[in-house]
C-alpha cells in the first residue's frame, strides 16, 4: 500500500475564529491575546507582516497596535474549541482515519481513498471547510507526516494546497527553499546547532547520512531523514484506538409530528453511524434511540429506547429497521418532536459471526448483508457520500436544519454559538 497523509492546518486559527463573526475584519490586522490579555497567542498575516512575534507582550506593542489599528481580542477558548470540533467532524466524514494533533491541526490517512489527483482533492476539501465552516486551512499532502507538515507550512500564503512527492522536482526545490528550522522536530531550539554543523536547509538535512543525523540528534534525526525521503517512521497515533460508541443527532428544521419526517432523519443518522462503524471494522451489539420535544417549551418530554441486536451487526438496513420499529412504538400523535439522537454502542471487532446456540441467526444472510454494505461503501467512497443510500432516508428532507437554505452569513449559521465580542 502506498501511504498518503494529508495535514489539515487551520490558518491563524484563533484569529480566523474571531473573523467568523466579524467578517469586516478580513484583510485587517487582528490579534488574539492570552486570557489575561498579556501576550499574543494568534496573529493575522497583517500582524505578522508588522513584525509582531508570537508571544509578544501586549504592553510593549501598544503604540504599534494603536498606530496600525490592530483589532485585539481576548481568547475565547469556548468558541475555538467548538469550531475545532466542527472541523474534526467534517474531516471524520471524509475518513475516520484521522489523528487530531492539536486544536487546529489534524493528520488524515488518505491512503485508502480513491483519489486521482491529490492537489485537486486538497482544493476540494479546503473549499468545503471554507464554505461549511468558514475557516481557511492549508493542506499538505505527502507520504509521511514530516513532509506533510512541511508542505502545509509552505503553502500557507499561496493557494493552500501542496503535494510533496519524494523524488519530484517540487519536492527537491521546496526542501532547498526551506530553512532547517522549518522542519517539524527541529524548530528554533535545534536550528542553531544544525547550522553550526553546516546544515542550513531542509535539503541539506535530508541529504545527511543516516548515521550522521543520528549523531546530531539521536534516533529521531535518523527517522526524520527517512521521513523526508518518503519512508514512514511516525505512525498515525489515533488509528488503532477505535471508538467505543457512536452518537448522531439532529435538531429538526422545525418541530414536527409527521412520522415520516422523523423516520427519514433517523434513517439518515443511522446510515452515517453505520458507515463510520464499518470504516473502523466494528460491529455493534446495541443501539439507542432518543427523541424529544423542545426543551425550552412547556410540556417537555423525551423518550429513550434501547435495542439489543440478536448478533453483532454493521448492516445499515438492519439498524435502520430496528430503530424505526422502536420509533413506531414510542410515537405519539399529539407531540411536536424537536430532535432525534441515535447511538450505537457495545462494539466488537469480530468479523467471524458465530451461529448462536439456538440457530436463530441466518449466517449466510449476515454474510450477504456484509458484502452488500462493502459494495455501498466502495461506491460512496468513490463517487461521494450519499451517492447510494437507503430509500428510508429520502422519505422527507424537511427535517434538515434550516441553515442549508439561508445565506452564508456567519452569524445565522451558528446562532447557537455565543458571539465573540472584542474586549473593550
Ligand atoms: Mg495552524
Amino acid at each position: 500500500v502506498v501511504h498518503v497523509i494529508a495535514l489539515i492546518d487551520c490558518n491563524n486559527f484563533f484569529v480566523s475564529c474571531e473573523r467568523l463573526f466579524r467578517p469586516d475584519l478580513q484583510g485587517k490586522p487582528v490579534i488574539v491575546l492570552s486570557s489575561n490579555d498579556g501576550c499574543a497567542i494568534a496573529r493575522s498575516n497583517e500582524v505578522k507582516d508588522l513584525g509582531v512575534p508570537m508571544g509578544a507582550p501586549a504592553f510593549k506593542y501598544r503604540e504599534l497596535f494603536e498606530h496600525h489599528r490592530v483589532q485585539r481580542f481576548s481568547a475565547n477558548f469556548e468558541l475555538y474549541g467548538d469550531i475545532a470540533k466542527r472541523i474534526t467532524n467534517l474531516l471524520r466524514d471524509i475518513t475516520p482515519r484521522i489523528e487530531v494533533y492539536s486544536i487546529d491541526e489534524s493528520f488524515l490517512d488518505i491512503s485508502t481513498l480513491d483519489i486521482a489527483d491529490y492537489e485537486q482533492w486538497g482544493r476540494t476539501v479546503r473549499e468545503r471547510i471554507w464554505r461549511e465552516i468558514g475557516i481557511p486551512v492549508s493542506i499538505g499532502i505527502a507520504p509521511t507526516k514530516t513532509l506533510a507538515k512541511l508542505a502545509s507550512n509552505l503553502c500557507k500564503r499561496q493557494d493552500g494546497v501542496l503535494l510533496l512527492d519524494p523524488g519530484s522536482a517540487t519536492w527537491q526545490s521546496k526542501l532547498k527553499q526551506s530553512d532547517v528550522g522549518d522542519l517539524w522536530g527541529i524548530g528554533w531550539r535545534l536550528a542553531p546547532k544544525m547550522k553550526a554543523e553546516g546544515v542550513f536547509t531542509a535539503w541539506q538535512f535530508a541529504s545527511l547520512r543516516p548515521q550522521r543525523a543520528q549523531q546530531l540528534m539521536g534516533i529521531h534525526g535518523r527517522q526524520m531523514v527517512a521521513e523526508l525521503h518518503g519512508t514512514r517512521c511516525f505512525a498515525m497515533s489515533a488509528l488503532h484506538k477505535p471508538r467505543k460508541s457512536i452518537m448522531k443527532g439532529r435538531t429538526f428544521g422545525k418541530d414536527t409530528n409527521e412520522p415520516h419526517v422523523i423516520e427519514s432523519a433517523i434513517a439518515t443518522l443511522a446510515a452515517q453511524a453505520a458507515f463510520r462503524l464499518r470504516s473502523e471494522n466494528q460491529y455493534t451489539r446495541k443501539a439507542g434511540l432518543m427523541v424529544e420535544t423542545n426543551r425550552h417549551k412547556p410540556g417537555y418530554k423525551r423518550w429513550y429506547r434501547e435495542i439489543v441486536f440478536p448478533a453483532p451487526t454493521a448492516d445499515s438496513g438492519e439498524i435502520i429497521t430496528a430503530l424505526h420499529d422502536e420509533f413506531t412504538q414510542i410515537y405519539q400523535q399529539g407531540q411536536r418532536y424537536h430532535r432525534a439522537n441515535m447511538f450505537l454502542y457495545d462494539f466488537t471487532t469480530d468479523t467471524q459471526l458465530q451461529p448462536d446456540l439456538f440457530g436463530e441467526i441466518d449466517v449466510p444472510a449476515h454474510d450477504r448483508a456484509h458484502r452488500r454494505m462493502e459494495a455501498i461503501d466502495q461506491i460512496n467512497n468513490k463517487f461521494g457520500r450519499n451517492h447510494v443510500h437507503f430509500a428510508a432516508a429520502d422519505l422527507s428532507r424537511t427535517w434538515q436544519p434550516k441553515k442549508r437554505l439561508s445565506t452564508p452569513a456567519y452569524t445565522t449559521r451558528w446562532s447557537d454559538i455565543p458571539l465573540a465580542r472584542p474586549k473593550v
